[in-house]
């Protein structure tokens, strides 16, 4: 596999730290041993994430394409779009932001809060469109990049969640290599990686990252898109073509990619009363805070299927933290007790 080809910008502090959860491991009945990657304290941009890790792929791209403003697209409480706003900051670029109407979400502070707060105070100029959910390429995002050029700026445009970007699997890649350096320095090695999955590039990389030592299988996706076929057919096409990138010496079969789509209702962005208590449960045991939109989910997952012995007992289960905690103060109304 050769990832050192590719060059990388470093916008992270280095190699997340890897924690157990014995509160949660016991919580649970005790038969699993649960640890966490926190993905979620990677960086020193803007509370960090899955986002940075991608991006650090993306930015010598950026810079040498000539480009002065990083131009992109999510939903009102995107993660992504506070990220590469941050990153636009980092650098020294403009930020341009199209935010649209994924979430059906009345929170009255929704579109002031959190990400989007912070996406303004870093500058980026923030669009808000009118537009419902789909992980694919949009129109909105095009005209921004048609404006950017129509006002004299030269845009360089980053898809929705950096996955469909060429360089967006990259990260997740170096990231297999980095849990395994981990693994030998504490002696253990991890039976399942749980991870969230959406617009598929995270997924993807560790795919492909972990399919040198036989795990690509082991990487369970847990979807929260709510269109779960369109994001199996993501995640393996980023999948195959990241592969190609790195030329991985074996192909990427579609069943190396394991998405279990029981946990994204009732929508994209909408938390259910099992997300919510997934998010209450890590809270209380660990004082590890998850999202409803991402992290709320797939920690709802890990919950139910360990719960389910879907892990056989004594596996050692690596949930992977991807951030997006800002989020959750859109949410205000549904924490308000607690
Ligand atoms: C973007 C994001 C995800 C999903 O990652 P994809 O690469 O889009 O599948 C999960 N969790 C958080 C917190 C995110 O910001």
């Amino acid at each position: 596999m050769k990832l050192e080809q590719f060059e990388r910008y470093p916008l992270t502090f280095g190699p997340t730290p890897i924690e157990k959860l014995p509160r949660l491991s016991e919580f649970l009945g005790g038969d699993v041993e649960i640890y966490a990657k926190r993905e979620d304290c990677n960086c020193g941009l803007a509370f960090g994430g899955n986002k940075i890790r991608k991006l650090e792929y993306i930015v010598p791209d950026a810079i040498a394409s000539g480009a002065d403003t990083l131009v992109t697209i999510g939903g009102v409480q995107s993660n992504h779009t506070r990220l590469v706003a941050a990153t636009a900051a980092k650098i020294g670029m403009q930020c341009r932001l199209v935010q649209e109407s994924w979430v059906p979400f009345q929170d009255a502070v929704y579109d002031r809060v959190g990400n989007i707060l912070m996406s303004r105070v870093m500058g980026a100029t923030v669009e808000l469109v009118d537009e419902g959910f789909d992980i694919g390429i949009r129109e909105s995002w095009e005209n921004a990049i048609e404006d950017v050029k129509a006002k004299g700026g030269h845009p360089y445009p980053i898809p929705a969640g950096a996955s469909e970007h060429k360089y967006g699997g990259l990260g997740y890649v170096a990231f297999a290599e980095e849990v395994r350096q981990q693994e030998a320095e504490m002696g253990i090695k991890f039976d399942y990686i749980v991870v969230c999955t959406v617009t598929g590039s995270t997924m993807a990389g560790m795919v492909v990252g972990f399919a040198e030592d036989g795990r690509s299988r082991r990487v369970i996706g847990i979807d929260a898109s709510g269109t779960p076929e369109k994001n199996h057919a993501q995640v393996l096409r980023i999948a195959r073509h990241t592969a190609d990138l790195v030329e991985l010496e074996q192909p990427i079969q579609e069943d190396d990619i394991t998405i279990i789509d029981d946990y994204a209702y009732p929508a994209y962005g909408v938390p259910s009363e099992e997300t919510n208590d997934a998010i209450r449960i890590a809270a209380k045991t660990e004082g590890m805070m998850t999202d409803p939109v991402y992290e709320g989910k797939s920690m709802q997952g890990l919950i139910d299927l360990t719960r389910k012995g879907y892990f056989p007992q004594g596996s050692k289960v690596l949930y992977v933290h991807l951030g997006g905690v800002p989020a959750i103060n859109a949410y205000s109304y549904i924490y308000r007790n607690g």
